[in-house]
């Protein structure tokens, strides 16, 4: 296996070429474009690195996994689901148009960022930081490292320039979908978002939720079972954007991808996998990622379909 990575890796570096990494962001404009590495971490614990697999980057909508997680643990699916639906968007990430039209203005589901706001908002704690912790405690928990923490540059690069998920988080505060401080919940949501990891940290955090909610290095169950049926069920209809549908087609497993260059993938009872690429298509979803995600899927015949 890690021979078959190794060359789908080196076959797919010419397409990074095709990709820009993102610069809405500005801090994200630092990202290095030719980059390309991988982390295949199994149920059994044996893990495969490869190409790039030392470069950092922030984790970006990947987080939204982790926060839903959260949401639903602390609430429940019912509560949770009346507040954001679960239906795929064919709008971008970060789309404003449906909240007006969608019943209740509820965001369509949780992998936008309408969507994984109000899920932060959802999140135990009295406030942003108590949300955060909650939050970063149980990234750190199901990536197995207790180090991971935010990057600050890029924290405050977001917080500067997140207009536009201001001005949803503030329509949905109109909405009365979110109830307490708005800016206290986009500061956690921001922090989310930027806290810095390696491919490692996500094949792990993947391999819990491919492993039905167990880690696999302790045999304690993180996420209960139900809940970790749920996460899967999304990522596979809402993880890539507004292309989830072709990347079910073409790779035919649950994911989720995000603005930093990373597609965190579950092939369940089997393993996680993380592959990093900061250029990126114009969806958002890592050039390189998706094609490394495609010849691991058929090379590995690694579709739940
Ligand atoms: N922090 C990014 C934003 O909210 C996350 C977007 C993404 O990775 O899709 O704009």
């Amino acid at each position: 296996m890690k021979s078959i990575l190794k060359s789908i890796i080196e076959d797919s570096r010419d397409s990074t070429k095709l990709g820009q990494v993102a610069t809405y962001i500005p801090e994200l404009a630092k990202g290095d474009r030719d980059a390309l590495g991988a982390c295949i971490f199994d149920v059994n614990c044996d893990s495969i690195l490869e190409g790039e697999y030392k470069t950092k980057f922030t984790i970006q909508s990947v987080s939204k996994v982790v926060i839903l997680i959260c949401a639903l643990i602390d609430n429940g699916k019912d509560e949770v689901f009346s507040k954001v639906g679960s239906e795929p968007s064919s709008d971008p990430f970060n789309s404003l148009l449906k909240l007006e039209i969608n019943e209740n203005h509820k965001p369509l589901n949780p992998f936008i960022n309408a969507g994984a706001i109000v899920c932060t908002s959802l999140v135990s704690g009295d406030n942003g930081i108590e949300k955060f912790s909650r939050i970063h405690n149980m990234m750190k928990k199901l990536a197995n490292n207790d180090d991971i923490d935010v990057n600050y540059s890029v924290y405050n690069s977001e917080k500067l320039t997140g207009n536009t998920n201001r001005a949803i988080a503030y329509y949905l505060k109109g909405a009365n979908i979110i109830e307490k401080d708005v800016e206290d919940i986009l500061d956690a949501y921001f922090k989310c978002c930027s806290i810095e990891v390696v491919v490692e940290d996500v094949a792990k955090i993947a391999s819990v939720i491919a492993n039905n909610g167990v880690a696999p290095w302790s045999n304690e169950r993180v996420i209960p079972e139900e809940v970790n049926r749920i996460v899967k069920a999304i990522m596979t209809t809402c993880g890539l954007y507004d292309t989830s549908g072709t990347f079910s087609v073409n790779v035919g497993i649950p994911a989720k991808s995000g603005v930093g260059g990373c597609i965190m993938a579950v092939v369940p009872n089997r393993m996680g996998i993380a592959v990093v690429g900061p250029a990126l298509d114009k969806h958002g979803n890592s050039v390189g990622g998706v094609k490394v995600m495609e010849d691991l899927s058929r090379k590995l015949s690694l579709s739940i379909f």
